[in-house]
């Protein structure tokens, strides 16, 4: 046959992964199967996401920590051995995403590009380039939302141009998801051949040390696995535990169980897509109809999936929600700047042992309970450091496993109440009881103390003896004070505090007081301006708060003098 002949009878897909790693209801990957005679599975390094960079806080590249490239490896090593099982594999190709994959397009004939839609604005820009070629090439798209419950697009219509702002008004508008009660496609029995390479210098999965990495340390490295394989196995072993399921109820999970975490771990895999969300849901679903009794949301695991899904909504539908200034449902509030407060906080030195154990197990698991991200939040933003949320959210951006642009930003904003205040009353109101104090808990009042809250769940400080073991011998009286130990107990406890350990970055009692003043003062200001706070309005408040600081310091000195003299 003559080669024109036969490239003309060829249908060649493409199928781009980005997130969705997975075989598993994975429409993207289906359609890239179906009616095509070629098939390129294509995964791109972008160096900036993966490359060392020497200079972040952190081992890692510029935006990603090491944990999580190592993790993205291991899925796409898992996915490149399923891939294989199916008659294919992982084409790897290194560069500049929207560059590489129209080269791509071009070399490979192709004539049907797939991909997972993404809200993110990263790749609603990226796509939106890709896109464009394709259509003017005459390239056919397919580009299904199958990385949420919900096409975050459909709601935001449903509501009328603009996204719910509480949980309840999402779940109604959602309802029933329309897939719920029909079988996802859950395999795939094979996948046409690859096409020829042509001159692309397409490699496999890379390793650590390939992409330049040296020097792995051992002891910051977590222990959850990556990829597909993994996400089911852990699924399947959350589920079997039927009770477990048709009980779960988020606010009373344990932060401090580090042995068993008392959630399920599965956010790093619905992160990447190694696990879907669809998938997980049917499963749940499965096992309450089972069950007689069960939880409901928002308390509820499926509850958890719909708050994804929730952030996912109001993050696509709402202009620079990664940002306070220019954020339409993001209170201005006049944030502290000071950097030493916040690398201390960053790197487990604030003194406060509850705080810097949940840094450690961030900076070497890359993931923490809920609540203990609430704690660490809270401290950092309205409750003692009164620093940006957006500080915060950058460090955990990095160094999370499961770091999520849409959950991250708009959790980052409940816990420094700079947003989603009204669902903060109806969430909390289920965490605490009784239900007189419900009303308290939904004001920017309810601050999470650095103190008792961790030792509520673990009196003998485990948690903190296992991540700080320098306090490993410190009386179980002191492990969440120890500056109130006694000198004599400090010594045998082989831990001084100021030497060994430092001393805590502010007192907690009338740090709080002043966060709490402060956001006193920063809501009434965006309540007489509608929101509508301007920079001038908020410099000025900002000013105001450091003349305050200043004569509050002058005032602590005199009166330390006084004592002195
Ligand atoms: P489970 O309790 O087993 O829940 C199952 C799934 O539901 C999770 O995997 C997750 O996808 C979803 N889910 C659970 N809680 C929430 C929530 N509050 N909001 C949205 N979805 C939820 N989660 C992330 O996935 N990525 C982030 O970057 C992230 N940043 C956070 C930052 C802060 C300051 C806080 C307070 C929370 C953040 N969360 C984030 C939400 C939550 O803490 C994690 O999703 C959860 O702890 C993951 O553990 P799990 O998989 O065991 O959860």
């Amino acid at each position: 046959m003559h080669p024109a002949t036969a490239m003309a009878s060829e249908s060649c897909s493409l199928m781009w992964f980005r997130k969705g790693l997975r075989i598993h209801d994975n429409p993207a990957l289906q359609h890239a199967a179906n009616a095509s005679t070629k098939c390129f599975p294509l995964f791109v390094i972008d160096p900036h996401y993966m490359e060392p960079d020497p200079t972040a806080f952190s081992p890692g590249s510029t935006r990603a920590g090491l944990n999580r490239i190592r993790f993205l490896l291991e899925t796409l090593v898992d996915l490149d051995s399923s891939l294989n099982n199916l008659g294919s594999r992982l084409l790897v190709l290194r560069g500049d995403p929207s560059q590489v994959l129209i080269r791509c397009l071009k070399e490979w004939s192709i004539s049907k590009l797939c991909f997972e839609y993404d809200t993110e604005p990263y790749y609603q820009a990226l796509d939106a380039k890709v896109k464009n070629y394709a259509s003017v090439a005459g390239i056919e798209t397919f580009t299904p939302v199958s990385h949420t419950l919900f096409d975050p697009a459909d709601i935001i219509h449903k509501n009328g141009g603009t996204p719910p702002l509480t949980y309840q008004s999402f779940l109604k508008l959602a309802g029933i998801p329309s897939w719920a009660s029909s079988p996802l496609s859950t395999s795939l029995s094979s996948l046409p051949p690859i096409g020829n390479l042509g001159s692309l210098q397409v490699s496999a999965v890379p390793t650590l040390e390939e992409l330049g990495y040296v020097d792995c340390s051992e002891d910051e490295r977590t222990s959850f696995r990556g990829g597909e394989s993994e996400a089911l196995r852990r699924l399947r072993e959350s589920i079997a535990n039927k009770e477990w399921v048709a009980y779960f109820e988020k606010p009373k999970g344990n932060p401090s169980a580090f042995l068993r975490p008392a959630t399920t771990v599965l956010s790093p895999y619905l992160k990447f897509g190694c696990l879907s969300s669809r998938y997980f849901y049917q499963c749940v679903q499965e096992v309450l109809r089972s069950v007689k009794r069960h939880t409901s949301p928002p308390v509820s695991l499926l509850g958890q999936l719909l708050w994804r899904d929730f952030f996912y909504t109001v993050a696509f539908g709402t202009p620079s929600f990664d940002r306070m200034r220019g954020n339409r449902i993001c209170k201005q509030i006049p944030w502290k700047e000071s950097d030493e407060l916040l690398a201390a906080w960053r790197d487990s030195r604030t003194g406060f042992p509850w705080i810097d154990a949940i840094m450690v197990q961030l900076r070497k698991w890359g993931w923490m309970h809920h609540l203990a991200r609430h704690s660490v939040a809270c401290f950092l933003t309205r409750g003692d450091l009164f620093i940006h949320w957006e500080k915060g959210r950058d460090v955990f951006e990095r160094l999370l496993i499961d770091s999520d642009w849409a959950i991250n930003n708009g959790n980052w904003m409940w816990l420094s109440c700079s947003s989603f205040f009204y669902q903060c009353c109806f969430h909390f109101s289920l965490f605490f009881h009784p239900p007189k104090l419900q009303l308290l808990c939904c004001q920017y009042h309810r601050i999470y103390s650095p103190i008792t809250f961790g030792k509520k769940y673990d009196p003998d400080g485990n948690y903190i003896r296992h991540f700080l073991p320098v306090l490993k011998d410190m009386p179980k009286e002191y492990i969440y004070e120890p500056w109130t130990a006694p000198l004599s107990i400090q010594r045998k406890a082989k831990c001084i505090i100021g030497i060994d350990y430092p001393k805590p970055v502010v007192s907690h009692d009338s740090a709080s007081k002043e966060c709490r003043q402060r956001l006193g003062e920063a809501y009434e200001l965006n309540k007489k301006l509608g929101g509508m706070v301007r920079d001038e309005e908020l410099n000025e408040l900002k000013r105001r708060v450091e003349e305050q600081d200043k004569s509050m310091e002058y005032k602590t000195k005199r009166q330390k003098q006084t004592l002195i003299g």
